[in-house]
Protein backbone atom coordinates (compact mmCIF):
# COMPACT_ATOMS: atom_id res chain seq x y z
CA UNK A 1 0.00 0.00 0.00
CA UNK A 2 1.21 3.30 -1.03
CA UNK A 3 0.57 6.30 1.80
CA UNK A 4 0.22 9.73 0.43
CA UNK A 5 2.93 12.49 1.83
CA UNK A 6 0.44 14.69 2.43
CA UNK A 7 -1.52 11.90 5.21
CA UNK A 8 1.39 11.67 6.89
CA UNK A 9 1.10 11.59 10.86
CA UNK A 10 1.72 15.47 12.30
CA UNK A 11 4.73 13.85 13.98
CA UNK A 12 6.00 12.86 10.24
CA UNK A 13 5.82 16.36 8.74
CA UNK A 14 9.05 17.72 8.15
CA UNK A 15 10.32 20.09 5.19
CA UNK A 16 12.29 17.50 3.84
CA UNK A 17 9.58 15.10 2.76
CA UNK A 18 7.90 18.45 1.21
CA UNK A 19 8.01 20.25 -1.79
CA UNK A 20 8.60 23.72 -0.08
CA UNK A 21 4.26 24.17 -0.26
CA UNK A 22 4.78 26.96 2.01
CA UNK A 23 7.31 28.85 -0.13
CA UNK A 24 5.16 29.49 -2.93
CA UNK A 25 2.29 31.25 -0.13
CA UNK A 26 2.51 35.46 -0.03
CA UNK A 27 5.12 36.18 2.47
CA UNK A 28 4.90 39.93 3.68
CA UNK A 29 7.91 41.50 5.26
CA UNK A 30 7.17 43.39 7.94
CA UNK A 31 10.18 43.64 9.87
CA UNK A 32 13.98 43.97 8.80
CA UNK A 33 15.43 40.80 9.15
CA UNK A 34 18.26 41.78 6.34
CA UNK A 35 16.60 40.07 3.06
CA UNK A 36 18.79 40.91 0.14
CA UNK A 37 16.85 43.79 -1.78
CA UNK A 38 17.33 41.44 -4.78
CA UNK A 39 14.49 39.11 -3.50
CA UNK A 40 11.91 41.44 -2.41
CA UNK A 41 8.92 43.07 -3.86
CA UNK A 42 8.01 46.59 -3.30
CA UNK A 43 4.30 47.30 -4.69
CA UNK A 44 2.87 50.53 -5.65
CA UNK A 45 2.38 51.39 -1.67
CA UNK A 46 5.63 50.64 -0.66
CA UNK A 47 5.04 47.05 0.90
CA UNK A 48 7.38 44.91 0.58
CA UNK A 49 6.97 40.60 0.40
CA UNK A 50 9.37 38.24 -0.93
CA UNK A 51 9.62 37.94 -4.68
CA UNK A 52 8.24 34.95 -6.16
CA UNK A 53 9.65 34.09 -9.43
CA UNK A 54 7.20 32.60 -12.41
CA UNK A 55 6.91 29.11 -11.38
CA UNK A 56 5.38 30.70 -8.15
CA UNK A 57 8.28 29.65 -6.02
CA UNK A 58 9.93 32.57 -3.88
CA UNK A 59 12.97 33.83 -5.37
CA UNK A 60 15.53 33.05 -2.39
CA UNK A 61 14.13 29.11 -2.50
CA UNK A 62 17.16 27.24 -4.23
CA UNK A 63 15.21 25.24 -6.65
CA UNK A 64 17.44 22.49 -6.33
CA UNK A 65 17.39 21.87 -2.74
CA UNK A 66 14.46 23.49 -2.04
CA UNK A 67 15.77 24.71 0.80
CA UNK A 68 15.90 28.56 1.57
CA UNK A 69 19.04 30.44 0.53
CA UNK A 70 18.74 32.93 3.20
CA UNK A 71 17.75 30.77 6.12
CA UNK A 72 19.46 33.92 8.88
CA UNK A 73 18.16 36.42 7.30
CA UNK A 74 14.70 34.84 6.11
CA UNK A 75 11.53 36.93 7.04
CA UNK A 76 9.75 36.68 10.12
CA UNK A 77 6.94 35.34 8.63
CA UNK A 78 9.06 32.53 7.67
CA UNK A 79 10.31 31.98 11.29
CA UNK A 80 7.04 32.09 12.70
CA UNK A 81 5.83 29.36 10.24
CA UNK A 82 5.10 26.01 12.11
CA UNK A 83 6.72 22.57 10.40
CA UNK A 84 3.28 20.36 11.73
CA UNK A 85 1.28 23.33 12.60
CA UNK A 86 -2.33 23.59 11.20
CA UNK A 87 -0.92 25.99 8.43
CA UNK A 88 1.60 23.92 7.09
CA UNK A 89 -0.72 20.69 6.82
CA UNK A 90 -3.10 22.48 4.60
CA UNK A 91 -0.48 24.34 2.69
CA UNK A 92 0.79 20.68 1.77
CA UNK A 93 -2.90 19.51 1.23
CA UNK A 94 -3.29 21.68 -0.72
CA UNK A 95 -0.34 22.00 -3.13
CA UNK A 96 1.45 18.17 -3.16
S1 LIG B 1 6.91 24.30 7.06
FE1 LIG B 1 5.45 22.77 6.35
S2 LIG B 1 4.73 23.49 4.36
FE2 LIG B 1 6.64 24.59 4.84
S3 LIG B 1 8.27 23.41 3.87
FE3 LIG B 1 8.09 22.71 6.01
S4 LIG B 1 6.69 20.95 5.93
FE4 LIG B 1 6.45 22.10 4.01
S1 LIG C 1 12.49 33.42 2.59
FE1 LIG C 1 13.13 31.30 2.64
S2 LIG C 1 11.71 30.29 4.08
FE2 LIG C 1 10.80 32.25 3.46
S3 LIG C 1 9.46 31.78 1.71
FE3 LIG C 1 11.47 32.38 0.90
S4 LIG C 1 12.61 30.47 0.64
FE4 LIG C 1 10.87 30.04 1.98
Amino acid sequence: MTISVKNLPVSEVKCSNCQACCCSSEVIIISDTGVPDRHIYVDVHGNESMLRLDDGWCSALDRDTLLCSIYENRPWVCREFGMGSNECIDERIEKM
